[in-house]
């Protein structure tokens, strides 16, 4: 267990898996500081009350494999890129944190020794039971794969009581709430029920594996003032997948 425990919390492991446009800003800065800073204030608020907490985060507001392709980039060179660009995010995160106080440990799929642990799944398990923030770069070190299939990876290794996945909508919807007024949110679903409906909650590879190992995913907007405390004290925000 972590140094302080926190009984009235719903979850007491969490892996957040926040996208790497959620750190860019309305400028043409792929790294907003005010954001990156709000972002982390939301991370050591649960880590003070003694939530174990992972992060693992995207690098789409630097680069995506997919994109690349689009411009000739060989597909998996460019999904190397994709995984080299959650690196730069995850430093910033990293020492954004350490500066507020916030002890972290980086673990990379992809061995780089002089700027991250390798990713041990036992080590890890140590850092968040000693109370540090672990946060997971590199995705899961496969071409082919996203970010949301490490947080589902890694949620399964680690036993994580949930996946908190930020995005820029307050939840999952019917129908997309952009392009249709009446579109419904959701508070809560079922895995089949969002498979029946054709729900995009995350990537197929991602879904499967929550579904699979019962890993419940929370979406929610980062932008509502400590949507991540709430969240973990089993407040009503976003919208909740669960088996
Ligand atoms: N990526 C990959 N394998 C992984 C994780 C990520 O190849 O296991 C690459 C892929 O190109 C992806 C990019 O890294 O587009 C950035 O990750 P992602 O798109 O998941 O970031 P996000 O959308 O969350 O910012």
């Amino acid at each position: 267990m972590c140094a302080k425990t926190a009984p009235s919390l719903k979850y007491k492991r969490v892996v957040l898996k926040l996208s790497g446009e959620v750190l860019r800003g309305k400028g043409s800065e792929t790294i907003d500081a005010a954001i990156l800073e709000r972002m982390c204030e939301q991370v050591k608020e649960i880590h003070d009350l003694g939530v174990q907490v992972c992060v693992v985060i995207g690098g789409g507001n630097i680069f995506r494999g997919l994109q690349g392709a689009k411009r000739g980039v060989d597909r998996t060179t460019g999904d190397y890129m994709g995984m080299l660009a959650t690196v730069i995010n995850g430093l910033a995160i990293m020492d954004c944190l350490e500066k507020m106080g916030v002890k972290t440990r980086v673990q990379s799929a992809i061995p780089m020794n002089q700027i991250a642990e390798p990713f041990i799944m036992r080590r890890a398990m140590r850092h968040l039971e000693k109370g540090r923030v672990v946060i997971f770069v590199a995705g899961t070190g496969n071409p082919y794969f996203s970010t949301d299939t490490t947080a589902a990876l890694r949620a399964s290794e680690l036993h994580a009581d949930i996946i908190m996945k930020a995005t820029k909508v307050d939840g999952i919807y019917d129908k997309d709430p952009k392009k249709h007024a009446d579109a419904v949110k959701y508070d809560e679903l079922t895995f089949i029920d969002a498979l029946k409906q054709r729900l995009n909650v995350m990537d197929s590879t991602a879904f499967s594996l929550c579904l699979d190992n019962n890993v419940p995913i929370l979406v929610f907007n980062l932008d509502d003032e400590h949507a991540i405390r709430k969240a973990v004290a089993g407040d009503k925000i976003g919208t909740l997948v669960h088996g």
